[in-house]
């Protein structure tokens, strides 16, 4: 029996380690599965180069809880080490690994995933247990070895009886952490850390793992089904993806992955955090956030890259060249697939619109890259005919406005086709195309594209400039005399008493209403934007700039220009007032009520 002090100078290691990685004490199976994975694939690279002078037999790697005794034994059956590699590997490299890993990390957060890379994953062990045996024998023969500690500085190396190649790590599982000794929770554990490692795990009679995940294989190997069921095998419960990208780089940084287009009901249920990372199959994280751009977030799926740095701190990542590398080439292949798809079935791409449009919009808005790139396939809806528009077509049919000094296309807009058809119809009436915006985005997108597609503004069609823009096509003259029109404009103005009104007499052509309400546009838009910022409710708050135009041109004024009685006359004008109020939305409590009252009567 050999006795001996572990080689370090910090006085005892043990605690510094429990003390760093607690955050996150069940990563030891990952670390532990990890180095019984590795042993197992380098035994299987002897073997096939004709170096191994026994069969292989069984590589299965087996988890073995023994709730009485109080163990966790992770069994492989891999090249196993000589007692001279125990010394080296375990007692002194592990050690100075230790070492560097706490000069290096003293004092930083997040470092539960650094532990592998510093070569201290087996002393993870120590987080959950009060001794922990090493029993194995290397493919090379000779005796078996059995290392023993205690979590003091002090090990024994002794020799052992085991006869089968391989490692046993038997851990015993401290009073704190008897947690792992349940056998669904061990279980749990190893379903998410291990799903898809590419060697047999087995636990309780059970393999848990797929050791060939889709995303290891060649794209031209697999079939949609393929793609479909494998994303079954991560969200058991998610609906079928819309599509999906498989994501293969060997130069200048290795990563594979498959990123799918979830189905997305409605604007509200966007599922971020659905990315998880491997390493090698290894899982690591499933959050993603620093490694793939912000809006790639709403994608689902797996990105494999052993060079994605793990050995840093977070703040780090966003600005390591080979995560910005990533990040663009992501964001590109997204942006293909997209262009992809638009270019071989249009009619296609446009059914999805519903589900990719909220996606895209995102990216738009916050990826200068990704909004360059997505132009010639970014599509507007148009809201009577419900035909789809490319930005290109959309401004080929619009007429360009002057707008401070410069020519602008106008996309007229509506944010609620029910709600402001009114103003749709007209505007179509007059040969304008107005857009479908009504996602949760579209209002701060349609701020963030005026910045960046120049020479394109957006009105929203009940604006006070799209009324403006729509009545400059039909130039009509104002029917009514200057009496008559002073009259109507006091018979308004005596009825409407809702603060913020503007009320002005026009002549519109005869088929528009009667009495048409505008709100100004930029107005509207600082109002949306104060609703949703706490410290601007003051904003929002504010009455309305409401615009009531009246069409003096419309058939029904000269009848109520000639009513005697002069009751009549004012429930008729303040019901058109109302009628265009409640178009817009705006009538509500007292006013509704008495506007019904008033109808009523009238009829
Ligand atoms: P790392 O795996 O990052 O090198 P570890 O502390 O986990 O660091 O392991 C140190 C070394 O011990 C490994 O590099 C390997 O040589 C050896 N080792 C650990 N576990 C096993 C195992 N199950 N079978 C064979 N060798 C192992």
């Amino acid at each position: 029996m050999q006795k001996g002090q572990i080689r370090v100078q910090t006085e005892n290691i043990f605690p510094i380690i429990k003390k760093f990685l607690y955050s996150d004490h069940e990563i030891f199976l990952r670390e532990l599965i990890s180095n019984a994975v590795d042993a197992t694939s380098k035994l299987k690279t002897m073997a096939s180069l004709g170096e191994l002078n026994e069969e292989i037999g069984s590589i299965d790697i087996e988890v073995i809880l023994d709730k009485e005794k109080k163990t966790i034994t992770i069994r492989d059956r891999g090249i196993g080490m000589t007692t001279e590699e125990v010394d080296k590997y375990i007692n002194q490299v592990a050690f100075s690994s230790a070492e560097e890993f706490l000069t290096k990390y003293k004092g930083q957060g997040d470092s539960a995933n650094v532990i592998g890379h510093f070569g201290l994953g087996f002393y993870s062990s120590f987080m959950v247990s009060s001794e922990v045996d090493i029993v194995t024998k290397s493919y090379k023969g000779g005796n078996a070895t059995q290392w023993t500690c205690d979590g003091s500085p002090e090990y024994t190396i002794t020799k052992s009886e085991k006869t089968e190649r391989g490692t046993d790590i038997v851990m015993h599982i401290n009073e704190e952490s008897e947690e792992f000794l349940d056998a669904t929770r061990l279980r749990s554990i190893l379903k998410k850390f291990c799903a898809f490692l590419p060697i047999p795990i087995q636990f309780e009679g059970v393999q848990i793992n797929n050791t060939h995940p889709a995303w290891i294989k060649k794209p031209s190997e697999l079939t949609a089904e393929d793609y479909q069921s494998f994303y079954k095998e991560l969200y058991p419960f998610a609906e079928a993806p819309l599509f999906w990208i498989h994501l293969n780089v060997d130069f200048p940084f290795t990563l594979t992955g498959i990123l799918y287009f979830p189905m997305v009901k409605n604007n509200f249920e966007v599922q971020k955090d659905k990315i998880n990372l491997y390493c090698n199959q290894v899982f690591v994280t499933d959050e993603v956030k620093d490694i793939v751009p912000e809006f790639m977030m709403l994608l689902h799926g797996v990105i494999d890259s052993p060079d994605i740095p793990l050995n840093v701190s977070r703040s780090y990542l966003q600005g390591d060249p080979n995560v910005r590398k990533i990040n663009a080439h992501i964001t590109k292949k997204v942006a293909d697939k997209l262009d992809e798809l638009f270019r071989n079935d249009r009619k296609e791409f446009e059914q999805k619109w519903e589900q990719i449009g909220l996606f895209v919009k995102y990216g738009m808005m916050t990826d200068d890259k990704f909004a360059e790139k997505a132009a010639p396939f970014f599509i507007l809806q148009n809201a009577v005919s419900k035909d789809f528009m490319t930005l290109l077509e959309y401004k080929q049919k619009t007429e360009t406005l002057q707008i401070n000094k410069e020519k602008k296309h106008v996309i007229l807009y509506t944010t609620d086709p029910v709600k402001q058809d009114t103003y749709i119809q007209e505007a179509a009436a007059k040969g304008y195309c107005v857009a479908i915006m009504e996602t949760v985005v579209d209002n701060a997108f349609v701020n963030n594209m005026e910045l960046k597609w120049e020479g394109v503004t957006f009105v929203r069609v009940d604006a006070d400039i799209a009324e403006n823009l729509i009545d400059k096509k039909e130039d009509s003259p104002l029917l009514l005399n200057k009496d008559e029109e002073t009259t109507l404009n006091d018979l308004f103005t005596k009825q409407v008493h809702t603060p913020g009104v503007k009320i002005e007499c026009k002549g519109l052509s005869v088929e528009s209403q009667p009495v048409i309400i505008t709100r100004p546009e930029m107005m509207r838009r600082m109002k949306d934007m104060a609703s949703m910022n706490p410290t601007m409710s003051w904003y929002a708050n504010m009455p309305d700039e409401i615009i009531m135009t009246i069409n003096g041109n419309h058939p029904i004024y000269p009848s109520i220009l000639n009513e005697s009685d002069s009751t009549m006359q004012e429930n008729k004008i303040k019901n058109l007032a109302d009628l265009a109020m409640l178009s817009q939305g705006l009538l509500v409590g007292e006013d509704l009520t008495a506007f019904i009252k008033r109808s009523i009567t009238l009829l």
